[in-house]
């Protein structure tokens, strides 16, 4: 990239100086050529007032006044007669014939060009003027005074260009240095990863704010994937703890009955267990996985427009039996209608596990309470019961995977459903809260922007 810069900056400044050398040299000409167009236009006024002989001792005396290796003076009819000449023996021969008769046939006045000598290695700028019928004026003026100006004013411009271009180079290699050490950070960041550090970080330093921006992205993404390593890790430590229970369990039933001859009926009751338990492990299984997915973020959400107050009604009525059963007073606090854009699957998944559980830890005769709002672009829905309700110590673990209470043990589960409750949610953009004392009752608040 310095490289880069160097080269165009080069280019660059080349094609300004060509433009800046060539306008400086166009006005230097321009000026000259103005100058002796002006001397010959006043050798003509003189020839016109008093003829040759009023020119001929005004040539000689501006002449003598000129150094004639600088400047010469010639002053020749058109038959090729020279009239005056100044010393020729420093310049050497100028033919005039081609030069008449390109005037004569461009029908020219005056003729200004820059003639170059065999004898010197400088040019003149030479005019050619007819400054009387007859007589043809011929002064040239030596260019190396204005070879030698421009020649400094390139030497100077080269001497510039090029330290400009290797202070730029060194300027350009050291942004270019700083912004390579702050990735090399990155890269080696990345690399220390690679082998194993996953709890290393970048620095996120406000030297460049496209690699601080890096380096803040770079970080949140090994944040992630640290988490999710860390989740998986827990994952395998459940699977290995939680799974082996019911695999033991099946492995029991098997061996009793392979111990001794059994009924047929015995037979029957072991299979039925054995479907049971490995129904247990499916949605384990299942209830992990969905879990997993949902916090990665891996199926993304289907949202749809729904009708919730229907979802929560139909989710209370298939609980109806259960509540019925255990005498418990299911009730609802819903308005008309909340239409709602959502992933509706995971929402009735969220809804039928938060009623479950408030159902299930609940004793007979005691209350849930379910209701819903919308109200300043959220929705908000509450589970309430009064059961055994949740101790402090276990309040902040009921949301981690197989958690499951002491006390409530006793009852079915396997201690994923408020995991996946949670994930759900979160997927969801919502959040939820838990309030609880023990033996009076909990309140499980869900919150979602709609
Ligand atoms: P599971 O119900 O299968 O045990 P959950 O993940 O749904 O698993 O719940 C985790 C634990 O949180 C439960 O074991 C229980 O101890 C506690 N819990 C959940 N909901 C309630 C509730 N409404 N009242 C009392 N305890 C609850």
């Amino acid at each position: 990239m310095t490289i880069l810069y160097a080269v165009a900056f080069t280019v660059l400044s080349t094609i300004g100086f060509l433009i800046f050398y060539y306008r400086i040299y166009d006005v230097t000409m321009g000026r000259l050529d103005n100058e002796l167009l002006d001397k010959s236009q006043r050798y003509a006024a003189l020839a016109k007032e008093s003829g040759l002989k009023g020119v001929l001792p005004q040539l000689a005396d501006e002449a003598k006044s000129e150094d004639p290796q600088e400047d010469f003076y010639r002053l020749f009819n058109f038959k090729g007669d020279i009239l005056f000449t100044t010393d020729m023996s420093f310049w050497g021969a100028i033919d005039k014939k081609d030069i008449l008769l390109k005037m004569q046939n461009e029908g020219l006045a005056y003729f200004i060009q820059s003639q170059a000598f065999e004898k010197r290695d400088d040019k003149a700028r030479m005019i050619t003027a007819i400054i009387d019928p007859d007589s043809v004026l011929q002064i040239g003026e030596s260019l190396e005074e204005v070879d030698e100006y421009l020649d400094i004013f390139l030497k100077l411009f080269s001497i510039l260009v090029i330290s400009l271009i290797i202070v730029s180079a060194i300027i350009g290699w050291l942004l270019a240095r700083r912004a390579t050490i702050d990735m090399q950070e990155v890269t080696e960041t990345a690399e220390e990863i690679s082998s194993g550090s996953y709890d290393r970080r970048v620095q996120v330093k406000g030297r460049y704010k496209e690699i601080e921006r890096l380096s803040a992205t770079f970080n949140s993404m090994l944040d992630r994937i640290q988490s999710l390593l860390h989740s998986m890790k827990e994952i395998n430590d459940n699977i290995a703890h939680d799974l082996r229970s019911p695999l033991a369990r099946i492995r029991g039933i098997a061996e009793m009955n392979l111990l001794k001859e059994k009924s047929i009926e015995d037979y029957k009751d072991m299979a039925a267990s054995t479907i049971e338990e490995c129904d247990t492990l499916i949605g384990m299984i299942n209830a992990m996985l969905d879990i997993t997915e949902a916090e990665a973020g891996v199926n993304g959400v289907e949202a749809e427009e729904f009708e919730l107050v229907t979802l929560i009604r139909e989710a209370c009525e298939l609980f109806r039996p259960i509540t019925e059963e255990k005498k418990i007073n299911l009730k609802t606090d819903l308005p008309e209608s909340i239409t709602f854009k959502s992933d509706r699957k995971k929402m009735q998944r969220i809804v039928m596990n938060l009623l479950e559980n408030a159902i299930k830890y609940t004793p007979a005769d005691g209350t849930v309470a379910v209701s819903a709002a919308a109200q300043n672009g959220e929705v908000r829905i509450d589970f309430e019961d009064t059961g055994m309700g949740i101790s402090e110590t276990d309040l902040p673990h009921i949301f981690e995977r197989f958690y499951r209470c002491d006390r409530s043990r006793s009852q079915s589960g396997v201690g994923l459903g408020l995991s996946l409750v949670k994930a759900y949610t979160e997927s969801l953009n919502g959040t939820i809260q838990v309030e609880s004392t023990l033996n009076q009752g909990s309140r499980f608040a869900l919150r979602f922007l709609c």
